[in-house]
């Protein structure tokens, strides 16, 4: 990169401190992706007319709200809850909606951000969003959360509908919340549409939705194998997290003939130095889906599994080929990048939003560690939200295998774009650039072609 670049990269990301000051995640996400749009705008004028960076850097709208609910012993509680509208350029907004006592406008702007790129990558009409709200359903009884998810809907459907915003599931938001959240919006809207993703089956839900954030990671990083000449019988992986995401990702690779050897949850991570076989699998998912349970507790009294307390997967010293960090933003910095260069791992494909900080990501490509962001690999679960939404309006079903292969084909179409704008001079693809280009083509040429500003 150049210096003037660099200056130009630098002056913005100081700009956008200023406005937006106490936010790192969203600064962090937006640097990530400006670094590699500056200089592509430097080299095509019909991107140069406009203040684009700022434009697309700015969310349309930002809604936040009090939600009241009242616990188990009647004691009224308070939280947080927000909707960041990010960008309509390409659709209706669409993303999750995260429940996390870690939730601040920070962590969902960013989140809001990554959404519109990703959602321009599965070529389907839509825009982004995200939201969420401060709050905890660990340890909450079933009646506490459907009082709260019942409140939060209480607010948030005046401002969503199957044409404007359509929420989904993510952290803390499962089948569970989305049925409540569901329930509630029919009621007060008094319309059965498909306002919300994720839905069950038996009530306007598509097939497949449950796994295609795991399965579609999986996809894409066949792609990346094959196209180094790998496959994936035999190789080891390493997953963190044991939800959704998580567990469908293991199921997959299990399939395709991957040794997967680990899982966790923010109290500990479980070893398995042969394998996870489905077997062990179906139980994680009883003990995390049903009984609402640690790891610790699927560990508990197997041979097989070895459980360590208070520790982080990354920190792992086993032999590895493959990483899948699967459960939060941030969880590898470059010292946990060092580790997993280590075990001899020769890729990374994100299945959380932004696992890896950008200290990380530098040492990965200075290492040669294949890395491939969640903008494109994670893009499988929006992609069969957005099949769901499709199948809602047009009032059908598709059968499983139907949405399965659409969800292929769309993997393999994110990739063929991460190819076609991230190949290096050495024939390498820089899979970051790639699906940042990609998707920025896509946002821009759509913003300004309806003359947004
Ligand atoms: P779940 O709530 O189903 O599972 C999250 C997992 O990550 C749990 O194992 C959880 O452990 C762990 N985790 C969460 N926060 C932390 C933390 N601060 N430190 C350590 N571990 C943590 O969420 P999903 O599987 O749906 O989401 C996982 C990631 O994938 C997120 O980054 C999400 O944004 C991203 N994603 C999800 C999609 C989806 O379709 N669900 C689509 C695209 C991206 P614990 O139970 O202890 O909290």
């Amino acid at each position: 990169m150049n210096n003037s670049h660099q200056q130009r990269i630098d002056e913005f990301m100081d700009e956008m401190a200023e406005r937006n000051p106490n936010q790192p995640e969203f600064l962090q996400a937006v640097k990530e992706v400006v670094s590699h749009i500056i200089p592509f705008i430097g080299e095509h004028k019909k991107y140069q007319k406009i203040n684009l960076l700022h434009y697309i850097a700015e969310p349309e709208r930002v809604i936040q709200f009090r939600v009241p609910w009242f616990d188990d012993s009647g004691t009224l509680q308070v939280n947080r809850g927000y909707r960041v509208q990010f960008s309509s350029a390409m659709g209706p907004y669409k993303g999750g909606l995260r429940f996390h006592p870690s939730v601040n406008l920070s962590i969902l702007k960013f989140l809001g951000f990554e959404q519109v790129f990703k959602n321009a990558l599965t070529k389907l009409p839509l825009g982004g969003g995200k939201g969420g709200a401060d709050f905890n359903p660990k340890g909450k009884s079933d009646a506490e959360v459907m009082r709260f998810c019942q409140s939060f809907m209480t607010e948030l459907y005046r401002h969503i509908g199957p044409d404007t915003d359509i929420p989904a599931g993510d952290i803390g938001v499962g089948a569970r919340e989305i049925g409540y959240l569901f329930g509630q919006y029919k009621r007060i809207s008094n319309e059965f549409t498909g306002t919300i993703t994720g839905k069950g089956i038996s009530w306007g839900g598509t097939l497949i939705r449950p796994e295609a954030t795991g399965f579609g990671l999986v996809y894409f990083l066949k792609e990346i194998l094959a196209a180094n000449d790998k496959e994936f019988k035999g190789l080891r992986v390493a997953v963190s997290g044991s939800g959704n995401v998580a567990q469908f990702a293991i199921q997959k690779l299990i399939e395709e003939g991957a040794v997967v050897i680990s899982a966790s949850d923010s109290s500990g991570y479980a070893y398995c130095k042969d394998g996870i076989s489905q077997e062990m699998l179906d139980s994680l998912m009883k003990v995390k889906n049903e009984d609402r349970g640690r790891i610790s507790d699927w560990a508990d009294g197997t041979s097989e599994i070895e459980y360590f307390d208070d520790a982080n997967v990354w920190d792992l010293s086993e032999e590895y080929d493959i990483a899948l960090p699967c459960a939060t933003q941030n969880e590898i910095d470059e010292s946990l990048a060092e580790k997993i260069k280590s075990a001899g791992v020769i890729a990374v494909a994100e299945g959380a939003n932004m696992p890896c900080t950008a200290d990380a990501i530098k040492y990965f490509a200075q290492n040669n560690v294949m890395y491939a962001p969640g903008k494109a690999t994670n893009a499988g679960g929006v992609a069969v939200s957005g099949l769901e939404m499709t199948q809602n309006a047009t009032r059908v079903y598709w059968s499983e295998k139907k949405v399965d292969k659409k969800l292929r084909q769309i993997m393999h179409a994110i990739h063929q774009q991460c190819q076609n704008y991230g190949k290096q001079q050495n024939d390498s693809v820089d899979y970051e650039k790639g699906a940042n280009l990609a998707a920025f083509t896509k946002v821009a040429d759509s913003v300004l072609a309806q003359g947004l500003v």
